[in-house]
């Protein structure tokens, strides 16, 4: 099994640029993906709904925020602006059906080697070679739900089915950032009460860059809950250890005290990264990010390129589908011209207008919010 280009994953970010690669007239390439198209979005709870507002402004030069190819639009093709994980996901299995993207389902990417020009990369099917890698695994398969001793004995947000089958009572929610919010906005909305424990006090945060601070739909639903007994925000909060007896579980800070919690502490303490499977494939920054050249490959094994929310240039974080799909063309871009194949200029000046396709970094500072 040999390819020019091996996609990993079929979430927005691989669904994204293997319809790229479609619209290019690419053929020799393939899409692994380990259970199915969007399945991040189908383990969602059931209530968890998209941050970021989808609006079909076309017409007007403005491509919907979670569209991943120009000229469609999941919040008008499932009348909300808002989606479902279950509509998204039905959003980018319509998008592969629609580009006969080549998706092998059931495929699980478990090492990537490179030997001189050619990648083989292991799956539970087999090895695959190609030419090229695309890293679009995600982050959400692969939660942080180690971040202190004891975390074992809690329930991580990524693994809640639905927010009204939790059991009925208090609740201790370790973590105060979207994924913290929008638990304790569920629980309490399912008639529970909530305690978020936070290290910062994200919801006084007020930067523009949704990355940072608090989404405007995540802060709007916290204003609605706020002033509600049964909610409990306790900022500076850091969690350093929790223990389970027979009585429940006690949860350590690092102030000294303590907080007991009859049911399973939940954990919205993010997630790690599928890149955890390739570690040594990339530099490593100290602030924990990956070191990319200006078209998105690793400066350490050249010909494997990255695409998803663990894209970070400078100071911009690509962590929303708005802004790593800005993304999409300058890979292909590259790929398309190593190859050896004809750059259609009209279709990445498509990408360029609809996606807004960032392929200057020069304002990666500071200065700007792209
Ligand atoms: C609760 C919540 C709400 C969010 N809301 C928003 C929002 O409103 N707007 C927004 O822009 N973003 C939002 N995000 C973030 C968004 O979900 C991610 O940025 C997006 O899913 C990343 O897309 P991806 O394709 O890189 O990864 P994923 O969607 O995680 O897709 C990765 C795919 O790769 C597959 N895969 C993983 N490992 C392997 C492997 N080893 N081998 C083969 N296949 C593999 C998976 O099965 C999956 O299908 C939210 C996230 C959460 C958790």
């Amino acid at each position: 099994m040999h390819y020019d280009v091996i996609i990993v994953g079929a979430g927005p970010a691989g669904v994204g640029i293997g319809s790229l690669f479609k619209q290019l007239g690419m053929e020799r390439f393939t899409i692994l993906e380990k259970e199915d198209v969007g399945s991040t979005f189908l383990k969602w709870p059931k209530e968890t709904r998209l941050l970021t507002p989808s609006f079909p402004g076309h017409g007007f030069g403005l491509l919907d925020l979670n569209a991943v190819v120009p000229s469609t639009s999941p919040g008008y093709a499932y009348d909300t602006e808002h989606l479902s994980g279950e509509d998204y996901a039905d959003y980018l299995q319509r998008i592969a059906d629609h580009f006969e993207l080549p998706v092998e389902r059931g495929v699980s990417v478990q090492e990537v080697h490179k030997d001189h020009d050619r990648f083989f990369v292991e799956t539970s099917k087999g090895t695959y070679q190609s030419e090229f890698v695309v890293w679009a695994a995600g982050e959400f398969q692969y939660p942080n739900n180690r971040p202190f001793p004891g975390a074992e004995h809690c329930l991580h947000t990524g693994e809640v089915p639905s927010w009204n089958s939790v059991d009925a009572g208090h609740h201790v929610v370790i973590g105060g950032y979207e994924s913290g919010v929008d638990a304790a906005y569920h629980l309490i909305e399912s008639g529970k009460q909530v305690t978020v424990l936070s290290k910062g006090e994200p919801w006084s945060n007020d930067d523009p860059d949704p990355s940072i601070s608090l989404s405007p739909f995540t802060s709007e639903r916290l204003d609605k809950i706020i002033d509600r007994q049964e909610l409990s925000l306790v900022e500076q909060a850091h969690v350093i250890r929790v223990e389970k007896d027979e009585n429940g579980y006690l949860i350590h800070l690092d102030s000294g005290e303590s907080m007991k919690s009859e049911t399973q502490p939940i954990l919205a303490t993010g997630y790690k990264s599928s890149l955890s499977l390739i570690l040594e494939h990339f530099f490593w920054e100290d602030s924990g990010d990956v070191r990319l050249t200006e078209s998105d490959e690793s400066t350490v094994t050249e010909g494997l390129f990255l695409t998803g929310p663990q894209v970070k240039h400078v100071d911009v974080i690509f962590c929303f589908i708005y802004k790593f799909r800005q993304r999409f063309a300058v890979i292909a871009k590259e790929i398309v011209t190593r190859l050896g194949l004809s750059v259609q200029e009209d279709v990445f000046d498509e990408y360029r207008k609809a996606t807004m396709y960032l392929d200057d970094l020069s304002c990666c500072d500071n200065s700007c919010q792209c």
